[in-house]
């Protein structure tokens, strides 16, 4: 028999646009001891939750909660709780992340129209509007901040084009909850999914999301209906059915209301790494939070400037959490992400589709953005460019990021030294 050793993680410096570290306190509030689902204390951390959450996405609706599994989860379970067969879904894509809403849609039964552009780029609103009224979908879907393209969207034109034309709005804040004001109530926004595993600073495993009454209304609509079915059969032989049992937010929504009926058995420790990161956000708060994933930005990209590097994509519309780097000539990008990785243990994203191979991605989320992470991560890249024969201008690009951080301090966060 072979006796196996202790598993040991090496430590890491995770600059990439999720997974990123973990808050310290998440990982120690993680491995509390296990509560039964419905024992009072345990649902008495569910409400603290709910509470919570909806401070950190700044909504005043009442359902905030999370559904188990990666962002991808909150997603299917939004969308597939909403689209029935037959519905029209307006999806304007600016990366790859609108092509998984695509993908999903389609799933559960979807009409989709896309509209695209040009990867680097964000649509003018006008374009998506008028497809709107043109079009008159049920669902208009939409990533806010897409990581494969490092590029944010603004929303709230289209949010109150949405409203104005009776489309429901449902949005993939995955890569910018916390990181970046996002302001679902004020945007119009019906239905909102974000991640732990992003500027959270908790590590992958739910999918906290929020809807207001105009969701959960088409959500009960379709649970009554079902009900009916089963009392008298459905003479169009119509299946209007949400299509997941584990995903049916009708089904969730009343295992996170006071009724508590029974549905999973609720990942425990994940909701304590919740309820933590959480408390965490609140405390640092909200606007110091975004001026921390500012400031941290600010350094980043001048330090990639001063190397001599160039950035990709439409400056206006850059996410502060997620800075592209177009690999320059000659460079063979996995070689010096490889070498990061083993000579310094940090890891930098790579890219998809037709960026592959192309640019790197370098994100600023949550417990990751931080200093001494963003100095070490540019003295560290600056050496393995030289080291594998690329001109970089040698001695600047912490120098810098040091100006950046020497004209308006950072605010450390707490437990890190320095
Ligand atoms: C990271 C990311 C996701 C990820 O989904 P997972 O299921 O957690 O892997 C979804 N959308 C966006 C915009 C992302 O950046």
């Amino acid at each position: 028999m072979i006796r196996q050793k202790p598993l040991h993680v090496a430590p890491r410096t995770i600059m990439t646009p999720g997974p990123v570290e973990a808050e310290p306190s998440v990982l120690k509030a993680m491995s509390s001891t296990v509560l039964g689902q419905f024992d009072p204390d345990f649902t008495s951390v569910m409400n603290e939750v709910m509470v919570m959450l909806r401070d950190v996405l700044q909504t005043g609706n009442h359902w905030a909660y999370p559904v188990d599994g990666t962002s991808r989860a909150g997603i299917e379970a939004m969308l597939g709780s909403v689209i029935e067969e037959g519905d029209r879904v307006l999806i304007p894509a600016f990366g790859r992340f609108g092509f998984l809403l695509k993908e999903i849609c389609e799933r559960v039964g979807g009409d989709v129209k896309m509209l695209t552009c040009e990867w680097g780029e964000v649509f003018e609103p006008s374009e998506i509007i008028g497809e709107i009224q043109a079009w008159q979908p049920k669902v208009v879907a939409m990533v806010h901040g897409d990581t494969s393209t490092g590029r944010v969207h603004p929303l709230k034109e289209i949010g109150e084009a949405c409203r104005s034309n009776d489309a429901l709005f449902i949005v993939d804040a995955v890569a910018t909850v916390a990181g970046m004001d996002v302001r679902p109530d004020e945007w119009c926004i019906d239905g909102l999914i974000t991640g732990t595993q992003k500027c959270l600073s908790i590590p992958s495993g739910l999918a906290p999301l929020t809807y207001n009454d105009r969701i959960e209304a088409v959500i009960q609509e379709r649970k009554s209906v079902e009900a009916g079915i089963a009392a008298a059969g459905d003479p169009s032989g119509h299946d209007r059915r949400i299509r997941s049992n584990y995903l049916d937010l009708s089904q969730l929504q009343d295992y996170w209301s006071p009724k508590r009926l029974n549905h999973h058995t609720e990942a425990t420790a994940m909701i304590y790494g919740l309820h933590e990161g959480l408390r965490v956000i609140l405390e640092e708060t909200l606007e110091a939070r975004f001026e921390r994933h500012r400031l941290n930005e600010q350094a980043l990209t001048a330090g990639i400037r001063a190397m001599g590097l160039e950035l990709f994509g439409d400056p206006d519309a850059k996410l502060t959490t997620v800075t592209c780097i177009r690999i320059p000539e000659g460079t063979d990008g996995e070689a010096v992400r490889r070498q990061l990785l083993d000579d310094y243990g940090i890891e930098i994203a790579s890219s998809f589709g037709p960026l592959h191979g192309k640019i790197w991605r370098i994100g600023t989320m949550g417990y990751s953005c931080q200093k001494r992470n963003v100095l070490i991560t540019l003295n560290a890249l600056e050496s393995v460019l030289t080291h594998q024969g690329c001109k970089v201008h040698k001695g600047t690009a912490a120098q810098a990021a040091l100006e950046v951080y020497h004209q308006k301090k950072a605010p450390e966060i707490t437990g890190i030294p320095g």
